[in-house]
């Protein structure tokens, strides 16, 4: 049985039994070892924030010094940073979902022996059974498949993320896309990872050890540019309250809605809606979905409880039928939900929207303090994106040099718990 339990009190054990190895990840994280000791295994709490980011740095950072807290926070922010930079640059989305509709009509020779694990190369193979049977890889372990994926076998990387995107149990549209970029040199132009039999047998305590197998040399892919970043929609910084009746529809990727900013709301009604035919057009394996639909009834009854309201837990075809149809049941003027970042759920969400336009209610749109703080800050690389996150967390006492100004990304929001009022 998967030890990944689907609800934020599971998460919430999962982060406090981290705590204190937290003390070692700087010097651990990078070991691939039986039963993970070295890292958090938090990130399917994550994906669907049954646990908040906010949550998990502020646990690390108060139990240690930041020396010591620094690592994780600063892996928990590359989560963000992914998600904020993939909002500037939503074409990459679209691109990645046409060039996979494309290979999948005529996958290129080698691919099948990829997925299925029958490469005959060590690791490589085990890493695909590993994926497949748990939902999960350690981070060097993906960095490895995706390199061997793009370098030795010289498959094309989008079918190697989709591959990675139908079983992860984590999987995320940004961070998942673009690592698989990082590794093909698509991110940071003209830099690639080149996995090393070396290193793979360092950091798995000599498990596999590919010698000889592996690419030598690492040439980066190129593509057409991308053109000039968009700006991300950020919630007005003023606004009316909503007109009432208000209900609130939560999808999988913010399952603690309860502990986000809607400010004086007083929801009716909560709607989790699972749509089946995203779920089939994103392919998702059966543990992905599994996982998935127990987070959300788990975020949803929560949400329910905490505002005293009528719950409905809904499987539909069309999520914007299914959410007018529930919206009409309770007579509601106006939908509140968290807007999803640009992946599928984005695009369910703007099609429910517009269904829910046309049926003359309002859908009114929310963002985390969390994300409108740090997006703007993740237009370019990862370090000046770091330089704006790490003020949010640095200890009041850190030092004169490192005295923490207030991130100059983003209007000011109001507060939520663990992430404004940090230093
Ligand atoms: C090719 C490739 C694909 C990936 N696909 C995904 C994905 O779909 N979803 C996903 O959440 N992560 C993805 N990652 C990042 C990373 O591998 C996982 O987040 C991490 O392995 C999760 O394990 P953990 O919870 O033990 O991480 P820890 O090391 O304990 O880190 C804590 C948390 O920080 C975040 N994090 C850590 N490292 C990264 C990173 N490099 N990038 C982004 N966030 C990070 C995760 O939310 C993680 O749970 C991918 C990395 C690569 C190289």
């Amino acid at each position: 049985m998967s030890d990944f339990v689907p609800t934020r009190e599971a998460g919430l054990s999962r982060l406090h039994a981290f705590v204190p190895r937290a003390l070692r990840y700087a010097e651990e994280r990078d070991f691939d070892r039986p039963g993970q000791p070295s890292v958090s295994r938090l990130s399917p709490w994550l994906q669907r924030r049954l646990v908040t980011e906010a949550e998990a740095c502020e646990a690390v950072r108060t139990a240690h010094p930041w020396a010591r807290a620094e690592k994780y926070i600063q892996e928990v922010c590359w989560r963000t940073y992914w998600k904020g930079w993939l909002e500037h640059r939503p074409e990459v989305w679209r691109r990645y979902g046409d060039a996979v509709r494309r290979l999948r009509e005529s996958p290129p020779a080698g691919y099948v022996e990829a997925i299925e694990g029958r490469t005959g190369l060590p690791g490589f193979d085990d890493w695909a059974h590993e994926l497949v049977r748990t939902g999960w890889l350690h981070n060097h372990a993906r960095m490895w498949f995706a390199s061997i994926w793009i370098f030795t076998l010289r498959l094309p990387w989008e079918l190697g993320a989709e591959f990675f995107w139908r079983h992860l149990l984590d999987g995320d549209a940004a961070a998942n896309t673009l690592s698989w970029r990082w590794v093909a040199g698509l991110h940071t132009p003209g830099k690639t990872y080149l996995a090393r039999a070396d290193t793979i047998a360092r950091f798995t305590d000599g498990r596999f050890n590919p010698v000889g197998k592996l690419a030598t040399e690492a040439v980066p892919l190129v593509e057409p540019s991308l053109g000039a970043p968009v700006e991300p929609w950020y919630p007005p910084v003023t606004r009316n309250p909503p007109v009432g009746p208000v209900g609130l529809w939560l999808h999988p990727e913010d399952l603690c809605v309860e502990s986000a900013n809607l400010g004086e709301v007083a929801p009716v009604g909560v709607l989790a809606l699972w749509s089946e035919s995203l779920a089939v057009a994103q392919a998702w394996a059966d543990p992905v979905v599994t996982f998935t639909q127990a987070a959300l009834a788990d975020g949803a009854s929560r949400a329910a409880v905490a505002w005293s309201a009528d719950l409905r837990v809904v499987r539909a075809d069309d999520p914007g039928p299914a959410v007018v149809e529930w919206a009409r049941s309770l007579g509601l003027r106006t939908v509140l939900a968290l807007r999803p970042a640009v992946g599928p759920w984005l695009d369910a969400g703007l099609a429910v929207e517009a269904a829910l336009d046309r049926a003359g209610i309002a859908l009114r749109w929310y963002r985390r303090d969390w994300d409108t703080l740090l997006y703007p800050a993740a237009k370019r690389g990862f370090f000046p994106f770091w330089d704006v996150a790490a003020r949010l967390h640095l200890p009041v006492d850190h030092g004169a040099t490192a005295a923490p100004a207030r991130p100059a990304a983003g209007p000011p929001r109001g507060q939520e718990a663990g992430v404004a009022g940090k230093k």
